[in-house]
């Protein structure tokens, strides 16, 4: 058994497949257990260092789940998990902490990989004494709209290829997705998963998500402006799925920069966040409508499905980079691509597979029919410059 020992306790098996392979990959022991009731038992022979803690399991309640915690191991570093709003997660950190508890971080469902792992990498480090990681740090919400105010908020654009499914010639460069960064005064460049659940929780999302927007409007305007119109994806947070007048903003923005909506796609993540289904597929088929694509992010992690995939009007699905990661060296996550990318061509969807590290990947991504990739193979995410100087050589090849 290594030092790193992670209990997880949460009600799905899934969840528990995802944290224990990321969770191995790391370096720690791992334990799963999807009934409360056996937490006393496990804690005493697995001695976690660490536990993740679901807040919404049947027949306990996160602060029921919070008090065991407390009764049972109340030195143990945590991490909360949650299906449920930030806001709620926010809250039930507050009352762990105030109780004396370790929260050492909230984690939304569905778990993005990024999170889940400088998340775990926190805990690691912060077990063998190095500092401490950026999940567990806050910002306040002064700091936060200042880096919105005085646009400190800025695109980095990972290209997007699309891959020769007959096998023979090289990928060839159609876009990028803009990927937001903060360029903090005194903290260097801090990556998504260390801002973008505050400005969730704080309800800055919208106005960060139109900040970065507008920046990605600007760029794509000078690109033009040189005869390139690279297809550009952004991200769009669930909780924004509830302003009915966010297609009609974005689209007279992008009019206003004398651009087409075909040139934008907007990547969404299916979550328990979009309680309201009415007004999410009122949303997205408006933005389908208006000209602009849609993607169904992180497909397979979360509360993704093939409902939705059926009811919303996504006209691509992006795969998620852990099985794409894995395919090569796990049968499983082999199995599950394969069958994304042909359930996504059967659907008429276009796929993209996201974290393709390496050229293997690339050619085996190639082989079984999937369109697109992105990944550090092809590029990390890039300043602006340094994209369209790609466009510019991909242009003039
Ligand atoms: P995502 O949308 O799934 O973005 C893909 C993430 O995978 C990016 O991390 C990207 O840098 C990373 N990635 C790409 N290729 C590889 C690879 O080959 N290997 C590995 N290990 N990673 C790769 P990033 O930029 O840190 O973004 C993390 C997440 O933050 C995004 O996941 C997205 O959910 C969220 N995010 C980023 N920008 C925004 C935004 O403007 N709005 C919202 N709502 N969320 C955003
Ligand atoms: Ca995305
Ligand atoms: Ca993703």
């Amino acid at each position: 058994m290594t030092a790193d020992r992670l209990l997880l306790i949460d009600d799905e098996a899934a969840i528990g497949r995802i944290v224990g392979t990321i969770a191995v990959d790391l370096g720690f022991s791992f334990q799963h257990i999807t009934d409360p009731n056996v937490f006393d038992a496990v804690n005493r022979e697995f001695r976690p260092t660490a536990l993740m803690v679901d807040l919404a399991m049947p027949g306990f309640d996160g602060v029921a789940m919070l008090n065991l915690v407390h009764d049972l191991a109340p030195d143990t570093d945590i991490l909360l998990i949650s299906g449920f709003d930030r806001r709620v997660l926010n809250s039930a950190r507050e009352f762990g902490l105030s109780k004396g508890l370790k929260v050492k971080g909230v984690l939304p469902k569905p778990i993005e990989i990024d999170a889940l792992e400088a998340a775990l990498i926190g805990l690691r480090e912060r077990a063998s004494g190095a500092a401490p990681l950026a999940p567990g740090d806050q910002f306040d919400e002064r700091e936060l709209r200042r880096a919105l105010s005085d646009r400190e908020v800025f695109p980095r654009f990972q290209p997007k290829v699309t891959l020769d499914v007959g096998g023979h010639q090289r990928s060839r460069l159609v876009g990028a997705e803009a990927l937001a960064r903060w360029q903090h005064p005194t903290r260097g460049e801090v990556q998504p998963y260390g801002f973008i659940p505050q400005m969730e929780a704080m309800g800055l999302i919208g106005e960060m998500t139109d900040v970065l927007f507008g920046q990605v409007l600007y760029r794509a305007g000078l690109w033009a402006t040189g005869g390139y119109h690279p297809e550009i994806s952004v991200n769009l947070s669930p909780l924004m799925l509830r302003d009915l007048s966010l297609p009609d903003r974005y689209e007279a923005q992008v009019r206003a920069a004398g651009l087409s909506t075909r040139q934008f796609t907007f990547e969404v993540t299916e979550s328990a966040a979009m309680l309201d289904v009415v007004a999410t597929s009122e949303i997205l088929t408006r933005f389908r409508l208006k000209g602009f694509g849609l993607s169904l992010d992180d497909f397979g992690t979360g509360h993704s499905s093939l409902v939705e995939l059926y009811r919303m009007p996504f006209n691509e699905l992006k795969i998620d980079r852990l099985f794409v990661g894995r395919a090569l060296k796990d049968q499983e996550a082999d199995v599950i691509v394969r069958l994304l990318v042909d359930l996504a061509r059967g659907l008429g969807l276009t796929v993209c597979a996201e974290g393709a590290e390496d050229e293997e990947t690339l050619a085996y991504l190639a082989r079984i029919g999937c369109q697109r990739a992105q990944g550090y193979v092809i590029d990390r995410p890039l300043l602006a410059d340094e994209f369209s100087a790609l466009l510019a050589a991909a242009l003039n090849a």
